[in-house]
């Protein structure tokens, strides 16, 4: 669903019985609609008229099961700023949100991705260490809230978030990398996290901001799959340098990357590129390359979006079985074809971001 079609069903609730002589599309300065969360700036032609405006639009969009949370903001009338002839307060191409920049952190590197399985965290994890091989200094967070991995990823399982005198969260140390995971403050391995939304939106930025991360050139931020809150509350809080959105070469995956891809654009942060993971599988006897999911298909996918590919990994048995010991493929098999292709990938996000 298009902003287009929300307008038009705004523009069918009519405001005469409040006294207006408007429909509610006429009241809005802006209008955003990140993954299912729609931001709206209404104008407020009388002061008093919040709550009924605030109805009015969740009427007009109750049959939209696209949009699932409206967030609604005013601004003041042209009357109630002086002077008269000044613009509305808050100019229609502004940010709705203030973005804080996490103090020491040069970067922050967020990987996504339209679907879960795909090998989004192993991704994380192996970007953040070649990033660590080639020279820099990083951290790594896992923020994902519905399985986080990383622990198991990295040996921490069993991990506990520890607090300094200062009251500032210290993070773990692995492979000479700052590491934080949602799952170092769960009871168990197997607890899920049941998050609502301030509860979550306190504990993600508690998460980057009250972190003795120390200086770092590169964060790079584990997010949990799809297109939901915690995008969109580290879009609204956080300055993020990119994304990477990681996709396997398959149509099923392919489609919920562009819806990825399309909410990070509508954040306005910058999408880095596109790995493509479990691209092909290589035959240890012949070396030969099987592409399983076939061939070609991120490549016209990310051509069609204008969308750079900074990489693509194969599938190796290896990398699965050496993960969950805890050892991952950049520092267990630093020679490896998989280790190669994620400092190449490295290499690209330092150049992009300088
Ligand atoms: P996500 O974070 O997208 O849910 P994971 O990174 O947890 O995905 O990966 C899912 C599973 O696939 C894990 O068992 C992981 O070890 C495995 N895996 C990921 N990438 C590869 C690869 N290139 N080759 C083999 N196994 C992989």
């Amino acid at each position: 669903m298009a902003v287009k079609d929300i307008m038009d069903a705004l523009k069918n609730e009519s405001l005469q019985d409040i006294g207006l002589d408007k429909n509610l599309a006429q009241l809005v300065k802006d209008i955003k609609l990140v993954g299912e969360e729609l931001n709206v700036l209404l104008e407020l032609p009388k002061a008093g008229l919040e709550d009924v405006l605030r109805t009015k639009l969740e009427q007009a969009l109750s049959e939209v099961k696209e949009v699932k949370r409206i967030n609604v903001r005013f601004s003041k009338t042209p009357d109630q700023s002086a002077p008269s002839q000044q613009k509305p307060q808050i100019p229609l191409q502004q940010p709705m949100f203030t973005k804080r920049k996490v103090p020491g952190v040069r970067h922050i590197v967020v990987v996504g991705s339209g679907k879960g399985g795909v090998g989004k965290s192993t991704v994380s994890a192996n970007l953040a260490l070649a990033l660590k091989k080639i020279g820099y200094k990083v951290g790594l967070l896992d923020a994902d809230i519905y399985g986080p991995s990383i622990p198991t990823m990295l040996g921490l399982k069993g991990q506990r978030v520890t607090v300094n005198e200062r009251n500032k969260i210290v993070p773990a140390e692995k492979f000479d990398m700052k590491v934080l995971s949602i799952g170092f403050m769960l009871p168990s391995e197997d607890t899920p996290v049941i998050w609502r939304g301030p509860m979550l939106m306190k504990a993600l930025t508690q998460f980057l901001f009250d972190v003795e991360w120390g200086d770092l050139d590169f964060l790079v931020m584990d997010l949990p799959p799809g297109t939901g809150d915690v995008q969109l509350t580290l879009a609204q809080n956080v300055e993020i340098s990119g994304a990477i959105v990681v996709t396997t070469p398959q149509d099923v995956a392919l489609a919920d990357v562009r819806k990825a891809t399309s909410m990070f654009k509508e954040v306005q942060i910058p999408v880095l590129g596109v790995v493509e993971n479990m691209a092909y599988f290589v035959c240890p006897e012949t070396g030969k390359r099987y592409y399983i999911f076939g061939k070609g298909r991120t490549a016209e996918f990310a051509a069609a979006y204008n969308l750079k590919i900074l990489g693509s990994i194969p599938i190796d048995p290896e990398v699965a079985e050496r993960s969950d010991q805890g050892e991952p493929v950049v520092v267990s098999r630093p020679d490896s074809e998989v280790s190669r292709a994620f400092i190449g990938i490295a290499k690209l996000v330092a150049q992009q971001l300088g």
